[in-house]
Parts: C-alpha cells; structure tokens; sequence
C-alpha cells in the first residue's frame, strides 16, 4: 500500500559482516555503531529512522538472492605473478601485484582505496591519489579495517570520472558492489583472499600488552616482514614510540598464533558467504599467497629464484580485471598454474570456527595472551621447530634439504 512505512531490519547479526553499506546509505543519520565481542555492528535508532529502506536496499546479505560472484569455476585462469621491482616486493605480502595495480590507477589520475593505520593503531581504509602515500595501505594487516564512509566517498570519486581501484576483504568487497548498485567502467574492485578477520579489541589488547612490556606505545605494526625470506613475513614487526623495534616471531607471537589457528574471527567470516562454494568472489581481480607454489608442479628456475621475495597467486574474475592486469604488464610478470595447484589455498573457503572459541574468547577477558594460548591454541613442537629453521637455515636452503630428502627417501 502506498505511503505505508516499509518495516526495517538489517541482516542477522551473525551474517553482518560489518561493510556498513547500510549506515553510509542512510541520509537521516538513524544507523549508529555498536560494539559487539570487539566488533563494529550497525543499529538503528527508531526515532530517528525515516523507513526509507535504502539501509536494506543496500545490504550484500539481505539480498544475497539471486546475485552470483565472478569466481566459481575451476577452469578459471590462476596465475602466478610478482612485481618486476624487488623493492615493491620486499615492501609488499605476497608478490606486490597489488602495487603495480594501485600504480596503475594512480598514474592515471586515479583514486586509490586500501587499509592504513591511523595514529591510534586502528586499522581503516582511506583513499590516496599519490604514489607517495601507496606504502601506508601496502601489505596485510590481520584485523579488521573500518571502511567509514570511503564507500560514499568511492561513489563521488566515480560520478566525477575518476578511476578508483577499491581493494578491500570480499565481504567489504561485495558491500560496495551492493552499495553503488551498478556498474561504472571506471570502478576497479580487487579482494585479498581471506581466511577471516579478528576483530580490532583482540589487536588492541594484544598491543596494550606490547605496550605495558616496553612501557612505550606500538606506532606500527608490520605483520608481513620479508628480512629473511617471503615465509618468515609470518613474523612481526612492531615499532614503538621511544624508537624501539620489536620482532615477535610465531613462536612467540600468541596473536599470530591464534590467527592461523583461526580464533577470534567476526561470526559471520565462520560461513562466509563471498567464498568460491557459496555466492563467489564480486571482485574483478583476488589476489592471494600463492604459498604451495612449486609443491606438486616443479617451478621452472627462473621462477625458483623469485620465491624468496614472495609470489602472488591472482585470480581474473572478470574481463575487466583481465584488462586491468594486462595494463600493468610492464610491472607484473606472471606465468600460468593450474587452479588444482592453487586449491590448497586456506582463504579460498569459509575460516572454521575453533570448538573452544567462544570459551578461549571468555578467557582472553581475565587472562593475559600468554596463559590464553597455552590453554586453548599452545603451540606444536613441530611448529616451533618449522620456524626455528627457517629463521636459521632461510627458507630457500630448507626447501633445497627437503628436495634432497624427498629423493633420497624415493630411493
Ligand atoms: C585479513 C586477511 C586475511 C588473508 N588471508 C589470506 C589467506 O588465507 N590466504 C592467502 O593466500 N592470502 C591471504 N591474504 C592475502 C595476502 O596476505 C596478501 O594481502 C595478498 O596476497 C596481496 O599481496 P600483495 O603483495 O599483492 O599486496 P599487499 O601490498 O600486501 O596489499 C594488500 C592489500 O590488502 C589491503 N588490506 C590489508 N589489510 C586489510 C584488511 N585487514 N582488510 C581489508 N583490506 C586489507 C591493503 O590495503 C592492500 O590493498 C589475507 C589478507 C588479509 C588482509
């Protein structure tokens, strides 16, 4: 019936993925955020609400139906690429293809969207337009980022006729594909394949820790530090205020620890719906690790060379991502695998939630990182000796020990 006020809900909290397309769709301000287990969820004021019902119009949950993302088939194109420039390698996560896309956009007068660091250590996305400020949304950061209001903001960028390149997680990804509602030519949409996020109240109080040890405050976080090989970015970098640089290798780095063993990720990452099995990739470009590169099809030499300084693995969702990568083929090399390489990948499914998450999560409110690791994610021996040697060794010798062994063990 006409006139009468469309009743709104948003998403079930346990499927929000925390995009916020809702909130930045809403012009009478009635979207507010509220904290939840360390996570941002949005929530509507009633008084406020006008019962327009953009906030639902919006939602990439509420209307999952129907839509399907660009990456499901195994036949699709999976390479292997790197950045030409070994510095923008060493400076990246994985094989810098991010950089080379970012530079791309930038040297076209274009706007540039990923996540940084503000100077309380809060991890947002912002937008850049110079290749000055490319190396503060650079390399992963494993929380989750706050996306503001950048999705508006990437909206007015597009309706003046800039190119935006907008990389982000695939929910956030599929937030603002849902939130600007149609296809603009000028729009760019790259994901980082993602095992899942924690939330950004595990960091702080892992950080306040760092801070009550060092009595001085963390200024930066590097989470993908490559001063020994590509693996041993599995490593941590933490700067402090009075000039102090602190590394915390994964034996001794209980946030790392939980993270791969996929603690404390938001609810809604344990089924998320932007994976190859369930809605797809809405991305045009995903990039990844290409970790077990070279494990079951032999790397050829050139190639082997590379690896220490990190390969990335890139997936060509769409036809525009295909043009977008071929522009910047004079800064990504690249060769073909196959997807059944590749397909080893964690980040490629739903994260599985830990059977005592919730319990560790408790705990982790009354108990410091050491005692909650011990208790619910302590660390194998076989681990710890993983990365022993390969802080010793360097990552290259070991996979040269293991061919040898390989064989000898053949024979
Ligand atoms: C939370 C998270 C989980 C991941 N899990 C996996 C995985 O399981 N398997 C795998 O192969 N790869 C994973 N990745 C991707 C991988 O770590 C690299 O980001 C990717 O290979 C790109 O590397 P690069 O060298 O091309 O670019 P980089 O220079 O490393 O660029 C990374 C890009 O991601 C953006 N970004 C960084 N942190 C966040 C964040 N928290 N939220 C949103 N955007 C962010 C940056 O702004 C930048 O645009 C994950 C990344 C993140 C952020």
């Amino acid at each position: 019936m006409a006139g009468t006020p469309k009743k709104i809900n948003l998403c079930e909290q346990s499927q929000c993925t925390g995009c916020m397309a809702c909130k930045q769709a809403c012009q009478s301000k009635a979207i507010a955020i509220k904290t939840i287990d360390g996570f941002a969820y949005p929530e509507i004021n009633r008084d406020v609400c006008k019962s327009c019902g953009k906030c639902m119009n919006v939602c990439p949950i509420l209307n999952l139906k129907g839509q399907r993302g660009n990456c499901h088939e195994d036949t699709q194109t999976c390479l292997a690429a790197w950045n030409k420039s070994d510095d923008v390698r060493i400076k990246s996560s994985s094989g810098g293809v991010f950089s080379a896309l970012a530079e791309y956009v930038l040297s076209r007068g274009g706007v540039v969207f990923g996540a940084a660091w503000d100077s309380n250590m809060v991890l947002r996305h912002k937008a850049i337009d110079r290749i000055e400020d490319l190396e503060s949304i650079r390399k992963s950061k494993y929380v989750q980022s706050d996306v503001g209001e950048t999705f508006n903001q990437a909206l007015q960028y597009l309706k003046a006729g800039r190119i935006v390149l907008y990389c982000g997680v695939h929910c956030q990804i599929a937030g603002l594909k849902s939130f600007i509602g149609r296809d603009y030519e000028n729009l760019y949409l790259v994901d980082v394949l993602c095992q899942g996020v924690p939330s950004p109240a595990t960091f702080r109080s892992y950080l306040d820790e760092i801070e009550k040890e060092y009595s001085s405050k963390v200024v930066d976080c590097d989470f993908r530090n490559k001063d020994k090989a590509w693996k041993c970015g599995l490593s941590m970098y933490l700067a402090l205020k009075n000039g102090a640089k602190i590394r915390r290798i994964l034996s001794r780095n209980e946030y790392y620890n939980a993270f791969y063993q996929e603690f404390f990720c938001r609810s809604s990452c344990y089924s998320c719906n932007f994976k190859k099995n369930k809605q797809g990739f809405f991305s045009d470009v995903t990039i990844a690790d290409f970790w077990r590169i070279g494990n079951k099809i032999p790397l050829p030499k050139t190639v082997e060379q590379k690896y220490a300084k990190g390969i990335s693995a890139v997936l060509i969702n769409t036809e525009k991502g295909k043009s977008l990568f071929e522009q910047c083929s004079c800064k990504i090399e690249s060769i073909e695998r196959t997807w059944n390489e590749f397909s080893t990948n964690g980040g490629l499914y739903p994260s599985s939630k830990p059977i005592h998450n919730d319990e560790a999560k408790h705990y982790l409110e009354n108990h410091n990182w050491h005692e909650t690791q011990q208790q619910f994610f302590p660390l194998t021996q076989r681990k710890k000796i993983r990365n022993i040697l390969i802080l010793t060794l360097g990552e290259k010798n070991i996979r040269i020990v293991k061919k040898i062994l390989r064989r000898i063990l053949r024979k």
